[in-house]
């Protein structure tokens, strides 16, 4: 039979041990700090009066719980239906200002892109022409040279 103890641990007032008496003692000598050792044995007690009270105690909690929970059940289900609601709507919303964003924006940098590539393209033709002296001379200077414009390594690969 179980038996019911006050103090089995520092954080509760009673509850039933799984252990014996002597084990939990022991337990706590061997594993508590040694400031709390005295005071955890002092208060760990077992009771005959309270094991008598703990079937009323769990039977007249029976009905409580039942009401608590029942109640809590319907508060969480409303909670979630609406959080889900809200959820959603924000999600819908944000599509559209996402696709609004997203179309826009494809819009400016195709604009962008299509710009800058014909002022790169004029840039590097003038200045194509303004290098070739330079190229001319390197041609003369390094001949066999593997320079491609880009890298001297460009045989290796
Ligand atoms: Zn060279």
């Amino acid at each position: 039979m179980t038996d019911y103890a006050w103090h089995v641990h520092h954080d509760k007032l009673w509850e039933a041990l799984d252990d014996t008496y002597q084990a939990r003692c022991k337990y706590i000598e061997r594993h508590k700090p040694r400031a709390e050792v005295a005071l955890r044995l002092q208060l760990f007690k077992i009771s005959r009066r309270l094991k008598l009270l703990v079937d009323d105690y769990y039977a007249k909690l029976k009905p409580v719980d039942d009401d608590y929970y029942a109640k809590r059940k319907l508060l969480v289900d409303d909670y979630y239906a609406k959080r889900k609601l809200l959820v959603d709507d924000y999600n819908a919303k944000r599509k559209l200002l996402d696709d609004d964003y997203n179309a826009k924006r494809k819009l400016l940098d195709d604009d962008y892109n299509a710009k800058r590539k014909l002022l790169d393209d004029d840039y590097n033709a003038k200045r194509k022409r303004v290098e070739a002296p330079i190229i001319r001379l390197h041609r003369r200077e390094c001949p066999d040279c593997p320079w491609n414009g880009k890298t001297i390594f460009a045989r290796r690969t």
